[in-house]
């Protein structure tokens, strides 16, 4: 049975497989449904679409950088905030608010990418900050793994994890945040560009705070259709508890790799969605449809 993987980058964003590339590893290691989701662009679309053999299906998506509440506040201001992601499928990629969102979102990564490896810099000048973007196509959603990996080019570190873990953590002394788009907001727009919102990983612990399940109940009211159980970065216990909100509130419980070649660990199809899950998130779509290699 072919596999179902939901949740893929490239080198448009922070993935180091190339559009093409990505659709051969796809459908190498048996997967006849991808997804492409490379962070706040849609510029891998046409390039993975071309390269689909007979018999394998695209899913053009994007993952959405986000900023939520951790919960709901009891009073004005007793939340802190967190950085999410909400993955978007089968949306219209000429919707004007997301173009004019993911726009103002790469240039916003630009510049937050510049300041981070000159806040780096500073301590390892191995580095050259100026140079940071020297292995950054054009047309790339700039992030952290880039910088990670020009500080494995300088020797300061033997992997991107390990960059990770030492230097570009949330919270390190060299972190400069980025302004996210509400992920309300973000919900609204993918739903409106009659795209079908899915939360991605949300109880990644390791990256920092994360969100409680009533997010993820407010959020459905907004219309987001599915959330992502089955996550490299999920315990088998936060699993079961999201499978068991993901029915509560009527949500499509997906499982995908994250895969982001050898920027990380997990291969692709290390986790994969059910096929009936699968369909009930595409019935929901109406921007653009599942490409089919001919
Ligand atoms: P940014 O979008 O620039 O804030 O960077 C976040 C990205 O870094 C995520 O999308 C992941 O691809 C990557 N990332 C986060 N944590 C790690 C880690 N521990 N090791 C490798 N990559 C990571
Ligand atoms: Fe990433
Ligand atoms: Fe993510
Ligand atoms: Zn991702």
């Amino acid at each position: 049975m072919a596999l179902i993987d939901l949740h893929t980058h490239s080198t448009v964003s922070d993935g180091t497989e190339t559009p093409e590339e990505l659709v051969e590893t796809a459908a190498a290691a048996g997967i006849g449904t991808l997804a492409l989701t490379d962070h706040d662009t849609t510029g891998g679309w046409d390039r993975a679409a071309a390269a689909l053999p007979a018999g394998m299906r695209l899913v053009r998506g994007a993952e959405f950088s986000c900023v939520s509440l951790t919960g709901r506040p009891a009073t004005p201001g007793d939340r802190a905030t967190v950085s999410v992601h909400l993955l978007g499928y089968l949306f219209d990629p000429t919707h004007e608010a997301i173009v004019a969102e993911q726009r103002r979102l790469v240039a916003e990564r630009v510049d937050r990418l510049r300041r981070m490896a000159q806040n780096v810099a500073a301590d390892y000048p191995q580095l050259d900050a100026d140079r940071i973007f020297d292995h950054v196509p054009e047309g790339t959603t700039p992030g952290r793994p880039h910088l990670g990996q020009a500080l494995m080019r300088a020797g300061v570190v033997g992997s991107v994890n390990e960059a990770f873990a030492h230097i570009l953590r949330n919270g390190s002394p060299y972190y400069v945040p980025k302004s996210d788009t509400p992920v309300e907001r973000a919900v609204q727009m993918i739903v409106d560009a009659g795209g079908v919102p899915v939360f991605a990983h949300p109880l990644a612990r390791k990256r920092g705070r994360v969100i409680e399940t009533s997010v993820l109940a407010d959020l459905t009211a907004l219309g987001l259709a599915g959330v992502e159980v089955d996550h490299p970065d999920h315990s088998p216990e936060d699993r079961e508890l999201l499978r068991g909100t993901a029915k509560d509130l009527g949500l499509v419980p997906t499982g995908s790799s994250d895969f982001h070649g050898t920027n990380k660990t997990t291969p692709i199809a290390a986790e994969t969605t059910a096929p009936e899950a699968f369909e009930e998130l595409v019935a929901k779509a109406s921007g653009v449809p599942v490409v089919a290699g001919s």
